[in-house]
C-alpha cells in the first residue's frame, strides 16, 4: 500500500494505491472523522461486483451504510439523475446530518456523485472509490465534478475535492477489456507528458497490465496518481496554463467523440488515443517533434490496442466540432502538442491546414498526400 498526499493546504487528502485492501477502506475513513452515515453511490453492476465488499469493511468500521443506484452510463450524468440523488441523499440525511458520500465506480460515477456532494448543503464530504483504471489514473484525482447539460458534457461542475481516494487495483479484475483499454489510453498520456520513465515501462510491460498483473497495475496507478497530483497542486482551477497539459488529445479528441455523437463508435480512451496521434502529427509537421518519437507514441498507441486510423467519419464534420471545443480562446485555438517524451507545450492559432491535414492523416487511406501550406518550422 502506497499514499501519494495532495498537498491543498486545508483541502489536502491523501491517494492510497493498494491491491485487495478494500477490508482496509473503513478504517481509513473511520480516521478521516468525516461523519457517521455513509451514502454509497453506483450502479446496478458495480452494486452487484464489489458492493457487499465495500459494505462490509464500512459496517465493520461501525457507519451507518446505504447504497443509491443510478443507470449504467454516461446518461446518468445528467440533471435528472442528480437530482434524483439529491433527494435520496436528503431522505438519509434527515435524522443525523452526520452524511458523507462515497463515489464508488468510474468517471460517470465519480463525477455525478461529487457534483451532487458539492451542491448538496453546499458542500459535504465525499471520498472516491475508483473501479475503473481511468478513475483510478485520472478522474478521481484533481477535484473536477461535473454533469452534462443538453448542450454539452461536464457544463454543470465544480472544482471539489473529495477527502480520501481509495484506488485498489484488484477491483480492476472484473472490469470489461475495452474499458482497461481505455485506461491505457490516458496512462499512454501521462508518459508523453510528464515522464519518459512512464512511457519505456508501458513500451516494455503493456502485456502485463493487459493481463492485470498486480505488481505492473500497482506501479502505473501509482506513477500517474503521482503526477497527476503535483500537476493538480500547482493549478487546482486550471487557470495556470498547468493543468492544460492533461488535456493532450483530448481538444481533436473530444471532436471525435462529438462527430460520433458520442455513439458506440469510439470510446473516450479511443477517441483521445486518436487525438494525440493527431496532436502528434501537427507537432511533427511544424518541426516540433521528432519522426521517431512520433513513431514510438504512434507504436505504442497501437500494440495497446487503440485505434491508429479513423474509420466512418466525416473530416468536416470533425474539424468543426473541434472549433467549438471550450479550449478555443478569444477565438483562437490551442492545442497540447507533445515536444518530445516526456515535454509539451501549448500551442494557440494553429494554421487550419495543419489541423485538416492532421485528422486527415488518420484517415486508412488518406484522400491526398498532406500537403502543407507552410515551412516545417514556421512559428505559429
Ligand atoms: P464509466 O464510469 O462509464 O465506466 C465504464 C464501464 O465500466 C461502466 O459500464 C461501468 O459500469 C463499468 N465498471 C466500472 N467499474 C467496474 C468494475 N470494477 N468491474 C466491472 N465493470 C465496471 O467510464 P470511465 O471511463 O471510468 O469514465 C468516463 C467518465 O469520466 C466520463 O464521463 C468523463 O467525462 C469522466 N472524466 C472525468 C474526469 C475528471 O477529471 N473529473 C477526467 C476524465 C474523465
Ligand atoms: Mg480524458
Amino acid at each position: 500500500m502506497r499514499k501519494i498526499r495532495l498537498d491543498l493546504g486545508k483541502r489536502s487528502y491523501d491517494i492510497v494505491v493498494c491491491y485487495n485492501k478494500i477490508s482496509e477502506l473503513g478504517s481509513h475513513i473511520k480516521h478521516l472523522k468525516l461523519g457517521t452515515d455513509a451514502l454509497i453511490i453506483t450502479n446496478p453492476v458495480i452494486k452487484r461486483l464489489l458492493g457487499g465488499k465495500i459494505k462490509k469493511s464500512l459496517l465493520g468500521a461501525g457507519f451507518n451504510v446505504k447504497i443509491a443506484t443510478v443507470p449504467d452510463s454516461e446518461k446518468a450524468k445528467s440533471e435528472k439523475y442528480c437530482l434524483g440523488l439529491l433527494n435520496s441523499i436528503s431522505k438519509f440525511d434527515s435524522t443525523s446530518r452526520r452524511i458523507f458520500i462515497i463515489a464508488m465506480g468510474g468517471g460517470v460515477i465519480g463525477d455525478l456523485a461529487g457534483f451532487a456532494a458539492s451542491i448538496y448543503r453546499r458542500g459535504i464530504p465525499y471520498i472516491h472509490v475508483p473501479t475503473t483504471l481511468l478513475a483510478q489514473v485520472d478522474s478521481a484525482i484533481g477535484g473536477k465534478v461535473a454533469i452534462d447539460l443538453r448542450v454539452g458534457k461536464n457544463l454543470a461542475g465544480a472544482f471539489y475535492q473529495p477527502r480520501l481516494v481509495f484506488s485498489d487495483a484488484a477491483l480492476l479484475k472484473t472490469l470489461p477489456k475495452k474499458d482497461l483499454i481505455s485506461g491505457l489510453g490516458e496512462i499512454v498520456k501521462y508518459g508523453i507528458i510528464k515522464s519518459p520513465q512512464l512511457f519505456s515501462f508501458l513500451e516494455k510491460n503493456y502485456r502485463k497490465i493487459l493481463g492485470r498483473d498486480k505488481k505492473a497495475l500497482e506501479y502505473v496507478i501509482h506513477a500517474c496518481s503521482l503526477i497527476k497530483a503535483r500537476v493538480v497542486e500547482k493549478d487546482e482551477h486550471d487557470n495556470k496554463n498547468i493543468r492544460v497539459a492533461l488535456n493532450l488529445g483530448h481538444t481533436i479528441g473530444h471532436a471525435i467523440e462529438t462527430a460520433a455523437h458520442y455513439g458506440k463508435s469510439y470510446s473516450h480512451g479511443q477517441a483521445i488515443a486518436l487525438g494525440t496521434i493527431a496532436a502528434s502529427c501537427i507537432s511533427r509537421e511544424l518541426g516540433l517533434l521528432d519522426e521517431k518519437s512520433f513513431l514510438r507514441i504512434k507504436n505504442l498507441i497501437k500494440k495497446i490496442g487503440l485505434p491508429v486510423t479513423l474509420k466512418g467519419l466525416n473530416i468536416k464534420a470533425i474539424f468543426k466540432a473541434q472549433e467549438h471545443d471550450k479550449k478555443f480562446i478569444h477565438g483562437k485555438n490551442r492545442l497540447v502538442l507533445p515536444v518530445r517524451i516526456g515535454k509539451t507545450v501549448v500551442k494557440e492559432n494553429i494554421p487550419k491546414p495543419v489541423i485538416i491535414n492532421s485528422i486527415e492523416s488518420l484517415l486508412s487511406f488518406p484522400r491526398k498526400p498532406a500537403a502543407l501550406p507552410l515551412g516545417r518550422r514556421e512559428s505559429i
